[in-house]
């Protein structure tokens, strides 16, 4: 079992030394997959004859991996007896079966070295509690990840889930909390309520807040509204974090508050075009992961269909791994306008900062062999309301002309928000 604290500074060596150990890392593990998982031998056995001769530059030749390949291969991507398996989780697959995720007690000790690093990454020590807002069961790994990087590093773990707002009200005056890991919006809303029942969140013991599942910068890396709000209302500092269950990894901003940090010695991360060619630091492209030691489920050059960048400029905070972009969107949400390439979640950034705007929905229809076309179904405080404004404003952050439809705050909400759904859904793909 590999010692995973034997590279725990890497970060901090120079590029010819990171380097030096992922090339070692990396050949291990492909020795790993191409013996003991029944898809890569099958799939890659005669084409990689000798593992030592792969290395950072010639990795782009080995074929990338689909999640549609583990759709319909999933127990060939198993790796290991069925005694060694001690957590299975399921992630939505492209065709809606879920697929099952292998974890070995040995990927979990990985999830949590990897956790604690992030977490100490952006400055967290023993000597904090963390107040956890998302769930730790229905066959996530998440919130147990998050449990047990926090553990790892020494600090105290409140697993109140998914409380009600009162509950987390609660839990914070009771139990004082200096973190909170949880989705941006919902954090907004706690804090929100908690000015309403006559707190102030910036008072609190909470210092800094780990943002999960939603995007709180913009292509510059610059923090959205959401995150100014956030920041302004707790008093505290915001961070990103990213990861991805089939990959077993994940990557958090440290103090420098610009990007995630790779881990050098637990995954390589290409950004690919369309084709699946690799592209240049700070090309916007499909994030592929190789996850390095994971056990249960390994993984080569996965396609996790998020679209990022990698920023490879010195950090502040003087590591010298290369940091991942902020999340611009999913490929699959990917809308070409006039040949301008835009997503969901610049739409949505756009209208959030306008404050006139109350609720909204967006589709993409498609217009031509090349070019969409995106509709914006908006509600808006109609004093304030304006639609040739707003269509100006929207077009000068966009830099594509959308439709502006004005709606009905009900009509919209209706949409918006249904009862299959968790989540509020804003997007609707016109385009299939
Ligand atoms: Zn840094």
């Amino acid at each position: 079992m590999r010692d995973f604290y034997k590279y725990q500074n890497i970060a901090f060596e120079n590029k010819e030394a990171i380097e030096q150990v992922q090339t070692q890392l990396l050949q291990d593990h492909l020795k790993y997959c191409l013996s003991q998982s029944p898809f890569y031998r099958k799939s890659l056995g005669s084409l990689i004859k000798d593992a030592e001769k792969v290395n950072l530059m010639n990795l782009k030749d080995i074929p990338l991996t689909e999640k549609l390949s583990i759709e319909q291969n999933n127990d060939g991507f198993c790796a290991v007896k069925l005694e060694q398996i001690a957590d299975i989780v399921l992630s939505s697959g492209t065709t809606g079966q879920p697929i099952k995720i292998m974890y070995t007690g040995h990927d979990l000790k990985r999830l949590a070295y990897n956790e604690e690093k992030s977490f100490a990454g952006c400055g967290l020590t023993k000597k904090d509690i963390v107040l956890l807002t998302c769930t730790m069961d229905r066959c996530f790994i998440a919130g147990l990840a998050y449990f047990l990087g926090i553990t790892s590093l020494g600090a105290a773990a409140i697993r109140n889930g998914h409380g009600s707002l009162d509950s987390h009200k609660e839990v914070i005056g009771k139990m004082k909390p200096t973190a909170i890991v949880g989705v941006p919006s919902f954090v907004r809303k706690l804090g929100l309520y908690i000015k309403e029942e006559g707190g102030d969140p910036s008072l609190s013991s909470v210092k800094r807040i780990i943002c999960i599942g939603e995007p709180l910068r913009n292509e510059k890396a610059e923090l959205l509204d959401v995150g100014l709000e956030l920041e302004e209302i707790w008093g505290a500092k915001v961070y990103s974090t990213y990861a991805s269950s089939e990959t077993v990894t994940t990557f958090c901003e440290c103090e420098a508050q610009r990007g995630g940090h790779l881990h050098p010695d637990l995954a390589v991360v290409e950004i690919v075009d369309e084709q699946g060619n690799v592209l240049e630091d700070g090309m916007a492209g499909e994030v592929v992961v190789t996850p390095l030691g994971a056990e249960g489920m390994p993984l080569i050059r996965y396609k996790t269909g998020d679209v990022s960048f990698l920023m490879s400029e010195p950090c502040k905070c003087g590591r010298n791994s290369k940091r991942l972009g902020p999340i611009l969107g999913r490929k699959k949400q990917m809308m070409k306008i006039k040949g301008t390439t835009l997503y969901p979640q610049a739409v949505y950034a756009a209208l959030d900062s306008i404050k006139a705007v109350q609720e909204y929905y967006i589709e993409v229809t498609r217009e031509g062999a090349l070019s969409d076309s995106l509709i914006i179904h908006v509600a808006a405080n109609n004093s304030d309301f304006d639609l040739e404004l707003l269509q100006e404003r929207m077009q000068a952050s966009l830099r594509v002309k959308p439709i502006i439809i004005p709606e009905k705050e009900d009509v919209v909400r209706k949409i918006v928000y249904t009862q299959e759904s968790r989540k509020p859904t804003r997007f609707f793909d016109r385009r299939k």
